[in-house]
């Protein structure tokens, strides 16, 4: 949900699109610095969460973010923007901040890996005081150019390595995990791929969800969004997680275009489509 204004703005946004969480970015998505959040920035944003009944919030972090860069200096930029991301979710009482592992870049798989390991393990001990209660999680990729995380082995040796830690975790995203080539379509192929989720990683890592279509068909890793049921994935494969009791309380965010041209050229809120089209399939 756009935070334009104060993240405070995103509720009242959230509210009228008809969600029950949302997921916000603290700071401008593609900029590396931030004004540092002020008291009133704090306290407006504590008021918006009592006023609303939207609940829980969870961050996404910046994009520029690459902790498996192999340069030097844009991996220690990246490490101190990854920690003012979290500080800044505990500083709002953000219990989730959702980041992408990584790309490698012109390094490779295991080098890129050990980098985010040493900024994971940093980060942690570095805002075990100020921010004891966020929990980062680590996205799944769609494995789109030389990014991590497409596989879940990846997330495992992430979370082994630079933990255990309780105040780690994983967005599944469910465009990115289908494009890395592991099928959700069918009652049995969810299954089959949480079963493999769970071996590898384990389910209790999952701590929120990316509800996003898939304009690309499996195992093409391409990261393109569509809307719900507009894509390759298909009403189905929501279906299996909407009606797994597993999921129950677990937060799902919508990360699919906001808007689309009617066919008379009058522009249509899609989070409001996107959002009922998923609540028709819980059975
Ligand atoms: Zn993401
Ligand atoms: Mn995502
Ligand atoms: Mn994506």
């Amino acid at each position: 949900m756009s935070a334009a204004g104060g993240v405070y703005r995103a509720f009242e946004r959230g509210q009228k699109s008809g969600c029950d969480s949302i997921l916000v970015f603290t700071k401008s998505n593609r900029q590396w610095k931030a004004k540092p959040l002020t008291d009133e920035d704090i306290a407006a944003y504590k008021q918006a969460e009592t006023d609303f009944d939207i609940h829980p919030v969870a961050v996404h972090a910046s994009y520029l973010i690459n902790a498996a860069s192999p340069n030097e200096a844009l991996w220690e930029k990246s490490y101190q923007a990854l920690k003012v991301e979290v500080e800044r979710a505990g500083q709002l009482g953000i219990p989730f901040l959702t980041v992408h592992p990584g790309s490698y870049v012109k390094s490779d798989e295991a080098s890129g890996l050990a980098k985010i390991v040493a900024a994971l393990k940093r980060v942690l001990v570095e805002t075990a005081v100020s921010a004891p209660n966020v929990t980062l999680c680590l996205e799944t990729m769609a494995g789109q150019g030389t990014n991590l995380g497409y596989k879940f082995e990846h997330l495992a040796q992430l979370l082994t390595e630079a933990g255990p830690s309780d105040r780690l975790g994983v967005t599944f995203d469910t465009c990115h995990v289908f494009a890395a080539g592991y099928d959700i379509r069918s009652p049995e192929t969810y299954a089959a791929t949480m079963d493999e989720f769970d071996r590898i990683v384990g389910l209790d890592k999952i701590k929120t969800f990316h509800f996003n279509d898939s304009k690309f068909d499996l195992g093409q890793k391409k990261d393109r969004h569509a809307h719900i049921g507009e894509g390759f994935i298909g009403r189905e494969g929501f279906a299996n997680f909407l009606n797994d009791p597993r999921w129950a309380d677990h937060p799902a965010h919508l990360e699919t275009p906001k808007t689309k041209e009617d066919e008379d050229g009058s522009e249509i809120e899609m989070d409001v489509v996107n959002l009922a089209t998923l609540r028709s399939l819980i059975k």
